[in-house]
Formats: C-alpha cells, structure tokens, sequence
C-alpha cells in the first residue's frame, strides 16, 4: 500500500482557491490516471456548484 497516495494514486492539494490533482510519483507505473483525475474534478466541480446554490 503507498503511503503517499492511500492507493488512490492521486495526490490531492489543497491551495486558497480550491484542490489541485497530482499523479502520485509513487505509483508511476505506466498506469493512465487521466479518468481517476476526471473523476475526482467533477465531484470537486459538483461540490462547488451545490455550495454556489445555496448563496
Ligand atoms: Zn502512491
């Protein structure tokens, strides 16, 4: 199991603005991460949208 990445083979980053997505350098292993880190875009993009609805 990486320590890095909690096997999520993601690094996540929080900045000011919002998340950041990382490939982890851990698991570099010619895996394609691309639809790991879609994925987790459109759940930070719908969260953020429901925070918006409600102002
Ligand atoms: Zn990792």
């Amino acid at each position: 199991m990486c320590k890095l990445c909690q096997t999520k083979k993601v690094i996540v980053e929080y900045t000011g603005i919002g998340a950041v997505f990382h490939p982890c350098p851990n698991c570099r292993s010619g895996t394609d991460l691309t639809p790991v880190i879609r994925k987790l875009e459109q759940m930070l993009i719908a969260g953020k949208a429901r925070l918006n609805g409600h102002d």
